[in-house]
């Protein structure tokens, strides 16, 4: 009864321990959730769960090996207990030792396991792995690897309940070890985009730096290899601070080439690059020892001539043209080019770099309008053109102020030597430029469209002078030079209709017309001209011979009279041909029942064989020079007749 009751009381006893141990076991698998059930650093999961299974376990040792992604290793990742710090990280190729068994098997090892093997297996295994326990970890997505412990503690082996518990403990375990794997993979690859971030921007601005450098650095023109014009600069900076100490002067030359817009235009942008660059490659070439070349950009470049007098420099900038005398091979054809050049001296033409080039520029554009190849540059033309720039508003102050002046030329009839008219010629004598030809004025007037305004002043005038003439008898026509732009606008003829009230002093109007309106708008103009003749005006062809009509073409228009240009009258003496044609041109007129009037007669010779050739009238300096009105009216007395001049 006794040892029952003992016997009993053990049994008891040892339920209580059981009881006990697993409510212990049950704590531990509590306190390790929620030690590791929020942590996320893979380490310290790893740490945690062999420092709990070995515990649990009672374990001497505990280590977690983990298979790495693609299954060929597996690391020991974690441990705990004697020689965990020296196993752990090694790695091990994928089917090794006991590890191999439990992957390639998927599922756990114990001793229990011996039992199930054949003969030979168990013998390899007992010895190998008597006293190791391992249970797989396996994941929601993957399997990880395992949890295994070696040898108990108190030299037991791992029992059934080792299993079991190390399996609930494994299984638990597995998914945080997964979350935290996952994470770190995730901060892996979030940490190698910032990396990849911080690079990238550290590369950008490395590649800004390097970039603003280059910048600083590109003093080369990238297309012919030249100096830039900074680098230009610089250099010129350099040798006019050079020249000024030792008193020494410095050539530049500016070569800009002639119609490289067209050149360009037609052969297409890609071949323009290509021939300024053979352009840089022969200036180049022929670049002597002390000589700075640049490109200042577009089609213009810039020699620097250290140490030279005036004439060394005009005589290099020749040199330069002839250069660029020999065509260039484009596309297998040949481009000819000119350019016209400006040069300038240090200090004579400017003292300072930008003085300098602005005046080398602006020889250079001397040079090209003038169509001079080269040209030094000349303050007094400098001056002059830029005059010019103010030329518009000077004109209209002129308009405004009634500054023109309308000078009197005499024609005179040969068949009587009769002063029977004169022709109007524009004078204009600017406040500071003095006199400027009436050719310049009146393109500029032209160009700025205040020509219209002009003319009705010179019309104006014109029937002015008319009139005053006729009060004192004197029976003059006035011939006045009606630009071509003027015909054409309708307002000019509601002016002339509004003024020609007096239809007789409309008859005493001439207006001399170019030759060469004729080409455009023919059809208009023939009902412009009707218009006028029949306001009583006398229309007059001007310069004939100069242009491109024929006498047939003017036969439809309503003119009557012709004026052979100077050109052929003022050498028809020494020059047969000219003789010719003012002769031809006489009869033919007079078949077509125009008049014929000869200017430029300045001899007396020119004078007689005209009267011989049957022209009708003749204006020269042979009779006068273009007179101002008080000098035409003494003109007029002097020669004591009202009308009628006699040689
Ligand atoms: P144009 O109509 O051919 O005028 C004749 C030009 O020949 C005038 O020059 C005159 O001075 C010049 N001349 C006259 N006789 C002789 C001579 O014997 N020998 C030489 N070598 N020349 C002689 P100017 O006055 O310099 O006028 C030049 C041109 O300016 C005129 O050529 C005319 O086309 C234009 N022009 C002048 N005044 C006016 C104007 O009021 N209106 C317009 N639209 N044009 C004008
Ligand atoms: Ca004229
Ligand atoms: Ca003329």
């Amino acid at each position: 009864m006794v040892n029952k009751t003992d016997n009993n009381n053990n049994k008891v006893q040892e339920l209580e321990k059981q009881l006990h141990d697993r409510e212990a076991e049950i704590e531990l698998l509590k306190t390790t959730f929620s030690e590791i059930g929020g942590e996320l650093d893979i380490e310290k999961v790893f740490q945690i769960v062999a420092e709990r299974a070995r515990e649990l376990l009672m374990a001497e040792t505990l280590l977690i090996p983990i298979l790495d992604e693609d299954c060929e290793v597996y690391t020991y990742r974690g441990g705990a207990g004697k020689n965990a710090t020296e196993i752990v990280g090694e790695s091990l190729p994928y089917n090794t030792g006991i590890c191999g068994w439990v992957w390639k098997h998927k599922r756990a090892w114990w001793r229990g396991v011996l039992d199930e093997l054949n003969d030979k297996d168990r013998n390899i295994w007992e010895k190998e792995a008597g006293s190791i326990i391992l249970v797989p970890l396996v994941g929601r997505e993957h399997f990880l690897g395992g949890l295994a412990g070696i040898n108990k503690l108190n030299g037991s082996d791992f029992d059934r309940r080792d299993l079991n518990f190390l399996s609930i403990f494994a299984s638990t375990v597995a998914i945080v070890i997964e979350n935290a794997m996952t994470f770190q993979k995730l901060e892996m690859s979030n940490q190698m985009m910032s990396d990849y971030q911080l690079h990238q921007e550290k590369l950008n601005k490395q590649l800004k730096d390097s970039s603003r450098k280059l910048e600083q650095l590109s003093l080369y023109d990238p297309l012919t290899s030249l100096p830039n014009r900074s680098l230009f600069q610089d250099r010129l900076g350099q040798h006019i601070a050079h020249a000024r100490i030792n008193q020494q002067n410095i050539g530049l030359l500016l070569i800009d080439l002639d119609n490289f817009k067209e050149i360009n235009d037609t052969l297409g942008h890609e071949n323009g690059d290509h021939l300024l660059k053979q352009i840089g490659q022969r200036f180049s070439q022929n670049l002597l020892p002390d000589e700075t070349l640049s490109r200042l950009g577009g089609d213009e470049f810039v020699f620097i001539l250290p140490q030279n007098n005036q004439r060394e420099i005009l005589s290099r900038g020749y040199e330069l043209l002839e250069l660029l005398n020999s065509p260039f091979t484009i596309n297998e054809t040949e481009v000819a080019i000119s350019a016209s050049i400006g040069a300038s001296v240090y200090p004579e033409h400017g003292e300072d770099i930008s003085e300098l080039l602005r005046h080398t520029d602006s020889a250079m554009y001397h040079a090209k309008d003038v169509k001079l190849g080269i040209h030094l540059y000349d303050p007094d033309i400098d001056n002059k053109s830029t005059a010019q720039l103010t030329m518009t508003t000077d004109l209209h102050k002129a308009l405004e102020e009634n500054d023109f002046q309308l000078y009197y030329q005499p024609k005179i009839r040969l068949q009587d030597d009769a002063l029977i008219s004169v022709e109007a010629l524009g004078r204009w004598e600017h406040p500071k430029l003095g006199f400027i030809p009436p050719n310049i004025f009146i393109e500029a007037l032209e160009q700025t469209g205040q020509i219209d305004r002009y003319t009705k002043w010179a019309v104006k005038t014109a029937l002015a002078q008319i009139s005053l003439w006729k009060k004192v008898g004197y029976d003059i026509k006035v011939a006045v030079n009606i630009s071509t732009l003027s015909l054409n606008h309708a307002d000019f003829i509601q002016f002339l209709k509004e003024n020609i009230i007096d239809s007789s002093i409309g008859g005493s109007l001439i207006f001399e017309i170019t030759e060469n309106l004729f080409l455009a708008e023919y059809e208009h103009l023939c009902e412009t001209l009707i218009t006028l003749k029949g306001l009583g005006i006398i229309l007059s062809i001007d310069d004939f011979g100069t242009g491109y009509s024929s006498l047939s073409r003017l036969k439809k228009l309503p003119v009557s009279e012709l004026k052979i240009d100077r050109s052929f009258v003022m050498d028809m003496i020494e020059d047969t041909d000219d003789e010719v044609i003012v002769k031809s041109t006489i009869e033919l007129s007079h078949n077509l029942g125009l008049t014929v009037v000869a200017e430029g007669v300045e001899d007396r010779e020119t004078y007689v064989r005209l009267k011989e050739l049957g022209c009708d009238t003749v204006q020269g300096y042979f009779i006068s020079k273009p007179l101002p009105i008080h000098s035409f009216n003494e003109f007029l007395t002097q020669k004591n007749s009202r009308t009628v001049f006699k040689l």
